[in-house]
C-alpha cells in the first residue's frame, strides 16, 4: 500500500520542522549524550571521540504503508504527511552548514512505498553532498527494511555510517509490534550483504523478549557481521497509536541492556553469564559488578599475571584502564602510586585483585557493600 503524501504545498522550513522533530524516534547516541539543540528543529548534538558534533537529524519523509504498533508514522495513524525533495534537502544541509551550524547528516525515513523508492532518493542526497559539493564530514544512512543488499551496499559507499533497525530481538517479537516486518525476509538479508559496520536500535518493552534475546542478538551480529553498536529505546506510548495504552518502557532496564551490551560487544562476556535463570540482567546493580559478586571464584585476579580480559572483568576496570594496567605492569611500575595515577579507583576495583599475591584492599565485597581498609 503506498501512502499519499502532500509534498508541494508545505515549505522547506515547515518540513523541517516536522520531519526533522520525527526524526527523534531514531537514535544516533546513548540517551545521556544525544541532546537537541533548542530553536533549531532537526539539529542535534551528538557526542563523538572527538568532542561534540551539531548534526542535521531528519526523516526523509513521515510518509509510511507500514503497520509499526508503536510507531507515530505508521499507516494506522492519521497524520499529517510531508516529504522532502533530493534537491531541497541538498540545500537546507548546505545553508546550515556553510553557516557552521551543522558538521555531519544522519538521514533516516519511514517507507511510503517500496524501501527502494525512498533509499534511492536518501543515497542521492548522500552522493550529491560527497561527490557533487565536495562535503568531507559525516552522514549516517540508515538502511530501510527491505532494501535491495545492492541498494544498501551502495549506500554504504557514500555514508560515513549506516545502521538498520532491529527493533526486536526475535522474529516472534518483530511480529507482536510491527506485523509487516520481518527479521528473515528484509532486515538480515541487508546485514548479511553489507560488508561494512553498522549499528541497529531495538525497542525495549513491549513485543516480548527476555535481556538474554537482545544481547544474544548483539552477540551473533558483531561475531558474524562486525556490529559497531546497538542503541535501546525504552518504549514509550504515542497517542493514537494502537499501543497507546501499554505502559512504557523502564528506563532502568534500557540502562542495563546498555551496560550489558557493552559487556558482550567489547569486554568479552557471553550473554549468558550476565542474565539470571529468567534470561534478565540485574536490575539494582550494574551487571559487570553483579557477575563479579556472584562468581567470586574468578577474584582475585593478579595484577602481575592476569590477561587483558581477565583485568576486563574486574569492577572499575575498561578497555583503557586495563591497557594502562599492561604499560604500567611491562615498565614495572605496579605500586598503588602508579596505579591509581593511572585511574583505577581503589574503592571500586581494589577488592578484586592482588599485586604480586598480596592485596591492596581488605574486604569481601558482598553484595555491594564493601567494608575496605587500605594497606
Ligand atoms: S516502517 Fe514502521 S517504524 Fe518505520 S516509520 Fe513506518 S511504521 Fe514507523
Amino acid at each position: 500500500m503506498a501512502i499519499l503524501i502532500s509534498s508541494g504545498v508545505s515549505s522547506v522550513e515547515e518540513k523541517l520542522k516536522v520531519l526533522g522533530m520525527a526524526s527523534s524516534y531514531d537514535v544516533c547516541a546513548p540517551p545521556s549524550t544525544e541532546k537537541l539543540k533548542g530553536k533549531l528543529p532537526g539539529i542535534y548534538y551528538a557526542w563523538s571521540s572527538g568532542g561534540r558534533v551539531p548534526l542535521l537529524k531528519t526523516l526523509f519523509t513521515n510518509g509510511c504503508s507500514r503497520d509499526c504498533s508503536y510507531c507515530a508514522f505508521s499507516a494506522l495513524v492519521d497524520a499529517p504527511r510531508h516529504s522532502f525533495r533530493v534537491e531541497e534537502l541538498v540545500s537546507l544541509f548546505l545553508q546550515l552548514f556553510k553557516k557552521g551550524l551543522v558538521q555531519g547528516l544522519f538521514l533516516s525515513s519511514a517507507i511510503p512505498c517500496h524501501p527502494d523508492d525512498t533509499m534511492e532518493k536518501m543515497v542521492e542526497v548522500a552522493r550529491r553532498l560527497k561527490e557533487g559539493e565536495g562535503f568531507k564530514g559525516y552522514i549516517h544512512l540508515k538502511i530501510l527494511p527491505g532494501t535491495s543488499p545492492d541498494l544498501a551496499r551502495k549506500a554504504s559507499r557514500f555514508a560515513s555510517r549506516v545502521s538498520i533497525n532491529l527493533e526486536a530481538p526475535t522474529e516472534n517479537a518483530l511480529k507482536a509490534i510491527a506485523p509487516s516486518k520481518s527479521l528473515k525476509g528484509e532486515i538480515l538479508p541487508i546485514v548479511t550483504s553489507l560488508k561494512v559496520g553498522f549499528t541497529t536500535q531495538f525497542v525495549v518493552g513491549v513485543g516480548g523478549g527476555r535481556d538474554l534475546h537482545f544481547l544474544k542478538a548483539v552477540e551473533a551480529l558483531k561475531k558474524r557481521y562486525g556490529l559497531k553498536r546497538a542503541y535501546f529505546q525504552a518504549f514509550q506510548p504515542v497517542a493514537g497509536t494502537p499501543l497507546e495504552n501499554h505502559f512504557p518502557g523502564s528506563r532502568e532496564r534500557q540502562l542495563r541492556l546498555y551496560q550489558g551490551e557493552f559487556l558482550v560487544r567489547c569486554y568479552g562476556f557471553s550473554a549468558h553469564e550476565l542474565v539470571d535463570s529468567q534470561g534478565d540482567l540485574p536490575r539494582h546493580l550494574d551487571p559487570k559488578t553483579h557477575w563479579a559478586l556472584t562468581n567470586p571464584q574468578h577474584f582475585p585476579v593478579d595484577l602481575e599475571k592476569a590477561t587483558y580480559y581477565q583485568l576486563l572483568r574486574v569492577p572499575g576496570i575498561g578497555p583503557r584502564l586495563a591497557r594502562r594496567l599492561l604499560a604500567l605492569r611491562a615498565r614495572g611500575e605496579l605500586s598503588l602510586l602508579h596505579l591509581e595515577k593511572a585511574g583505577i579507583n581503589l574503592r571500586k576495583s581494589g577488592p578484586f585483585f592482588t599485586i604480586r599475591g598480596k592485596r591492596v584492599v581488605k574486604g569481601i565485597p558482598l553484595q555491594g557493600r564493601l567494608e575496605l581498609e587500605l594497606e
